[in-house]
């Protein structure tokens, strides 16, 4: 039996031999098997090399999703983002028209929005004169 263990200290992962105790990383650190640390099992030695890859993946994703939502930079770029909406959804001129673009741009830009940037955009528009 083979396992996918994820290094503590520089967090990649490794495939192991479920049969050893320890394994030393890369970074030379040195991981004890534990079966709490084995994020995925596999029966083959080939198996395991594609289970290695996808809880790499996984790892990059989570990590790169994770620095998106902490990075400054995305944030004053999303601010953009609400403002220019905020513009495309003043054009037209009744209600459902305003907030239909403002919803599609929304979806455009961020793919997945939340209450917070549908709040932000409404709220803005109404606003929009008071902070300029
Ligand atoms: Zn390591």
């Amino acid at each position: 039996m083979y396992g996918v263990i994820v290094c503590p200290r520089c967090k990649r992962a490794k495939g192991v031999d479920l049969k050893q105790k320890t394994t030393t990383c890369a970074c030379g650190f040195e991981i004890r098997i534990a079966p709490s640390r084995v994020r995925a099992r596999a029966d083959t030695a080939r198996e395991l090399a594609s289970l290695v890859g996808q809880v790499s993946a996984e790892l990059a994703g989570g990590l790169a999703a994770y620095r998106k939502a902490a990075a400054p930079a995305r944030r004053r770029r999303s601010r953009d983002v609400h403002l220019r909406i905020v513009g495309v959804a003043s054009k037209p001129h009744d209600r459902a028209g305003r907030l239909r673009a403002a919803a599609v741009e929304l979806t455009r830009e961020l793919e997945v929005f939340s209450l917070g940037d549908w709040t932000r955009v409404l709220w803005n528009r109404r606003t929009g004169s008071t902070e300029r």
